[in-house]
């Protein structure tokens, strides 16, 4: 907690927090990035980690196909379409009064099978590498054994002593639940006050123990912790510091680098590729972003989104404080109906890793995140949830603020909609129905 004294201090050094405060909506480039040839080498986190989570996942394909059958088309690789969205292209200018000369392409997680959320790719990659690296210690499995092997009996039994536990706001709790009791873990997830009822009520049918707090999502991570350091037998998936969530989340970089070449949209010095990822946390959009740093170098730019009443990783990263640093520091309440987003202290692991890659951060009301919900389902059909549309007004901030070449008809900008398939009809229509209120 900041003393009273150094609150001041920082309001006065950086006024753009005084912003933050009001709860506007603002954007804020970050004076620390660089180049990826200087950038890269300050950075633990390497390719080859990156290629190791990769080779892993394709290594469990067979096994994902067997056990999820929405995903024997894609032969049991997780991955989500890029779609592009003309329709809401126009209608998102028309709405700002702006006009966006580059393509607009949506990144729909939201359709990821297993889990329907950008949790599908770091939280079910965690998992899967716990439970190999377990396989190995008993000599259960080889790395060159048809990984279909892990829905055997027998591996099964040796998972069902050993237990699972994490932390959430919902998404990564859903994620990790799924999975681990697919192998056959004994698996708990720690709720805060924001995660859904209905989330909580599929897991439990999953058969997962689900602990609820009445308190946000860092004290769901503290108490799950807490507990989980007590058992040996157990492990826990720490969404603030976990490099393998992070590392799960990168290998969607290089797959992004694929579907772009086989549409045919070029992204080089000339065509730049301008990308909006909506942050809790930040491991979701930290590790998507390194990924996207790793694939396409200088020619990206990410930007990370965060709600008005959370803006948790731009006070981390602007002050430098990262995980010293609560929106609750400077009376901001993390109070947002984006529950996927609804983190009051940013993971100081990622927002250091991302100091020189991040082009920047802005804001989004809860107001204008039901207003483009509505507005994508009019226009596109496509129905996401309030965390995912946090990217949507990325291109209309950086093409208002001139950000570099934001405002070229050769820019493509890509936003990343992180949720939604999960969501209850019932729920959706209930969020549809905000926009306006
Ligand atoms: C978790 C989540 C995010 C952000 O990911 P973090 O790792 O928490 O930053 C964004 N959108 C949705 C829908 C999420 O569930």
């Amino acid at each position: 907690m900041l003393k009273p004294n150094e609150v001041n201090n920082w309001l006065e050094e950086l006024p753009l927090i005084k912003n933050l405060t009001r709860l506007e909506e603002v954007l804020w480039l970050n004076p620390l990035v660089e180049s990826v040839t200087t950038g890269l080498p300050k950075t633990n986190v390497t390719a080859v980690d990156v290629k190791d989570a990769s080779d892993r996942l394709k290594r469990f394909a067979s096994y994902i196909e067997t056990v999820f059958p929405e995903t024997r088309d894609a032969k049991g690789i997780i991955e989500s379409p890029l779609t592009a969205i003309p329709e809401m292209k126009e209608a998102l200018a028309d709405e700002y009064n702006s006009s966006i000369p580059g393509e607009l392409l949506l990144k729909q997680d939201n359709k990821l099978p297993i889990s329907g959320s950008i949790k599908a790719r770091g939280g079910i990659y965690e998992i899967l590498k716990h439970a190999e690296t377990l396989a190995i210690e008993y000599g259960l499995i080889d790395l060159k054994d048809d990984y279909s092997r892990f829905a055997e009996q027998e591996l099964k039994n040796l998972f069902a002593k050993h237990k699972i536990a994490v932390g959430s706001t919902g998404n990564l709790g859903l994620s990790i639940g799924i999975m681990s009791a697919k192998l056959g873990f004994n698996v708990t997830v720690h709720m805060s006050a924001d995660a859904k009822q209905w989330k909580k009520e599929l897991l439990r049918e999953k058969g997962v123990t689900v602990i609820e707090y009445a308190d946000d999502y860092s004290k769901a991570v503290e108490e799950g912790r807490r507990q989980a350091d007590a058992d040996p037998s157990c492990h826990f998936v720490d969404d603030e510091n976990s490099l393998d969530l992070f590392l799960g989340y990168a290998v969607a970089g290089g797959r992004l680098a694929d579907q772009l070449n086989e549409r045919g949209t070029i992204v080089d010095k000339d065509h730049p590729l301008f990308v909006y990822l909506p942050c809790g946390v930040g491991g979701g959009p930290g590790g998507v972003a390194f990924g996207l740093k790793l694939a396409f170098g200088d020619n990206v730019r990410c930007f990370f989104a965060e709600p008005t009443h959370s803006p948790c990783m731009i006070l981390g990263m602007m002050t430098g404080l990262h995980d010293k640093v609560s929106v609750k520091d400077f009376g901001i309440d993390n109070k947002t109906a984006a529950d996927g987003l609804a983190v009051g202290t940013a993971s100081g692991f990622v927002g250091k890793t991302m100091e020189p890659h991040l082009a920047g951060c802005y804001t989004i009301a809860d107001a204008s995140m039901f207003r483009l919900l509505k507005l994508i389902a009019d226009t596109e059909g496509i129905k996401l949830e309030p965390s995912a549309l946090a990217g949507m007004t990325g291109p209309i901030n950086v093409i208002r603020e001139h950000v570099l070449d934001a405002d070229s008809a050769n820019a493509t900008h890509l936003v990343w909609a992180t949720g939604g398939s999960m969501v209850p009809e019932a729920e959706m229509a209930l969020y549809y129905g905000m926009a306006g209120k």
